[in-house]
């Protein structure tokens, strides 16, 4: 470029950034919009939005970065509904708008001259739009059938109904509707408990265990299996552990006929939500324990999925027969991150599959 050429491209690119000048002029917010008033005029180009998922300790936030500045001190309001607002300047040419809530929640931004409208949508500000998804949650074992024993004698049957609620806890603080199996130390059949998902219209089944090695062990680790007829030998001896509650024979003749006619679509799904799961529940018992060892995804025979007529997985949490895990699993910290990190894959699941 020629020095007369430089200088006019100069004198240009001061003359674009003065034009550009963007920022915001006034804002208020009713608690369900926010109405923000730029200096002049605002289109499409002049922002990007995206999400940002809860985590253990944070809320889902909905953010928008505006090309402007905003020169007020940072403003923020808590009060006015459950999704909460703040605006403040992110860097030199960004201002941040953030929304945010315990509870995913869907917007619609728009923008027309120099005003944008951020609007919260629906009365349940539910991201999963007129009906919130479905889980059944199932804890594991039950009543006359302990499950595992670990060491301390302790259950597998309290632990994983323990984790459970927390669990449910954790969906439905995601607006995802939940219903357990069990809330109790009760014996459910293995057929009642996919027959509730069944009745209910669930969209998934995700049933939660703790695992166990019958003799003193190294074994440790998270593992999400899906149903499927082909095992491999680990794979095999976890089925036969978790199915050997007492089933009676018409039952068991029934979920063999299941196993044999089971839908390819269906196995699929499942592997999907086993590797949403898998996934997450990793990532959250990594931020309270950096080693917590991934036994993977995998595949099995688990009568407790059979019957099911939607995706479904099963969650062995640790092995409460390993002296350091089963330690963990009694850690309220631990179980918290658990508990969030199966919600973060089931919410993940959703959002990745939604109606589609
Ligand atoms: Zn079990």
């Amino acid at each position: 470029m020629g020095k007369i050429a430089n200088a006019l491209f100069i004198a240009f690119a001061f003359f674009a950034a003065a034009l550009n000048a963007q920022s915001i002029v006034s804002y208020q917010y009713d608690g369900a919009k926010l109405v923000v008033k730029f200096e002049s005029a605002i289109g499409e180009s002049s922002y990007n939005d995206f999400i940002i998922k809860a985590t253990a300790s944070e809320p889902f936030r909905r953010v928008i970065d505006v090309k402007a500045t905003f020169s007020n001190k940072p403003f923020e309001d808590k009060k006015s509904s459950k999704v909460a607002v703040r605006i403040a300047q992110f860097n030199s040419g960004t201002a941040r708008i953030v929304l945010s809530s315990q509870i995913s929640f869907d917007i619609t931004i728009k923008t027309e001259d120099k005003t944008m409208t951020i609007a919260i949508a629906g009365k349940n500000a539910n991201i999963f739009g007129d009906r919130a998804p479905i889980v059944v949650l199932d804890a594991g074992h039950g009543g006359k059938d302990a499950g595992a024993i670990g060491i301390g004698k302790k259950k597998e049957k309290d632990v994983a109904l323990n984790m459970t609620l927390l669990t449910a806890q954790a969906l439905r603080a995601r607006g995802i509707d939940v219903k357990m199996t069990r809330q109790t130390d009760k014996f459910v059949s293995l057929h009642d408990r996919t027959g509730m998902a069944n009745k209910l219209g669930a969209d998934i089944f995700v049933s939660i265990h703790a695992n166990a090695v019958a003799s003193p062990s190294k074994l440790e680790g998270i593992e999400t299996y899906f149903l499927s007829p082909a095992t491999n030998q680990r794979a095999k001896e976890v089925a036969a552990l978790e199915n050997s509650v007492v089933v009676d024979t018409m039952e068991k003749n029934a979920k063999e006929t299941f196993l044999n006619f089971l839908n390819r679509e269906m196995v699929v799904r499942s592997n999907k939500l086993a590797i949403d799961i898998q996934r997450s529940l990793l990532v959250s018992a990594r931020g309270v324990y950096s080693k917590a060892r991934d036994g993977g995804v995998r595949e099995g025979p688990f009568w407790v999925l059979t019957g099911a007529q939607m995706p479904a997985a099963l969650v062995e949490i640790g092995y409460i027969t390993h002296k350091e895990e089963s330690k963990r699993l009694e850690n309220a910290s631990y179980q918290k991150a658990i508990a969030e990190g199966i919600a973060n894959g089931i919410e993940n699941y959703f959002l990745n599959n939604w109606k589609r």
